[in-house]
């Protein structure tokens, strides 16, 4: 069979997932393609249309990302717990007509934070989290369901207490909460485990921003990991590792999340070595 599968969003024009896909379909052996489908914030019925012909058949599988990963999560037929806890989708998948939502980005950052620093994430420990959306979700879900403690940190204060509300009715005992930056310094120091950033500040092209203040200083024992993967290192991990922290970014977390959706979609293995060399082969000019 071909596979028809896709990525919903708006805008949509530097995303790595048709590589991505494309290339894992490749190394397979498999025959389809997958395309990007721009839907505009406010076009509900267009998203319709796509469960629609996820539910016919003539699509396999797709990808949902900003501004539509809530949206879906409330069109789709069923989620999966971790979908259902997240409040967010980023992957559309069939069995028996039906249409499920999943989101890999919780998973996928799991797996991809313990291989890459597996010291700080030996045993649970007490993690900040910067940015409090959607990633943020599926971030700080990952860590409060393996027994972290979370702290969250971001400019409107009003959404970290949200996504803390949110989260914590879905992961019992609760142990998120959220902190202002003012208050931050002193307990920065001795305390966390790991740090990890949620928010866009350091992607291209505005590579030398960082979400850390210049002022602050990093903890003695934390480990950092970034989900921003554009540039490599980003001016974070930079700013981390000459502070003596071990410190990544989210290119491994942006393959297994797509590994992961692949598997739904198809039942197959994912090539994660095809999937690794897509995402970091320099951008060729007819795609
Ligand atoms: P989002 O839902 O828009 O959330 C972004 C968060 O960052 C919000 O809390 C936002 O606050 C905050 N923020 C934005 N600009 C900021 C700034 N200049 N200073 C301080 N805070 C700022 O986006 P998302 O879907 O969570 O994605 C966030 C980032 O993660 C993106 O760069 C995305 O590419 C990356 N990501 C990577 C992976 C991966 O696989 N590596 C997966 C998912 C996402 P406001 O609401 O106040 O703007």
């Amino acid at each position: 069979m071909a596979w028809a599968l896709g990525l919903i969003g708006y805008p949509l024009g530097h995303s790595l997932s048709p590589r991505l896909h494309r290339a894992a379909l490749a190394a397979l052996g498999q025959t389809g393609d997958y395309r990007l489908y721009e839907v505009p914030p406010e076009d509900e019925d267009a998203l319709r249309r796509l469960m629609d012909a996820l539910r016919q058949g003539t699509l396999h599988g797709l990808n949902v990302t900003i501004p539509h990963k809530q949206r879906a999560a409330a069109l789709v037929d069923a989620l999966t717990p971790t979908a259902q806890a997240i409040g967010a989708v980023n992957t559309l998948f069939v069995r028996e007509s039906r249409v499920w939502g999943d989101n890999t980005d919780a998973p996928g950052f799991w797996a991809d934070l313990r291989v890459q620093l597996p010291k700080a994430t030996a045993q649970p420990g007490v993690a900040l989290v910067l940015g409090a959306g959607g990633a943020a979700r599926a971030v700080v879900y990952a860590l409060l369901s393996r027994g972290w403690r979370v702290r969250v940190v971001a400019r409107r204060p009003t959404q970290a207490q949200a996504l803390c509300e949110h989260l914590s009715a879905a992961t019992a005992p609760p142990f998120c909460s959220p902190v202002v930056w003012e208050t931050l310094a002193d307990w920065l120091r001795e305390t966390p485990d790991l740090i990890v950033n949620t928010t866009p500040v350091g992607m291209a092209p505005h590579a030398e921003a960082s979400p850390w203040p210049a002022a602050l200083p990093w903890p003695r024992n934390a480990a950092l990991y970034d989900l921003v993967y554009n540039p490599r290192p980003t001016a974070l991990v930079r700013q981390a590792r000459a502070a003596g922290l071990p410190a990544v970014d989210g290119l491994g977390m942006l393959i297994e999340q797509a590994a992961l959706a692949f598997e739904r979609w198809t039942g197959l293995r994912a090539p994660r070595e095809a999937l690794g060399q897509a995402a970091t082969a320099p951008p060729r000019s007819d795609t």
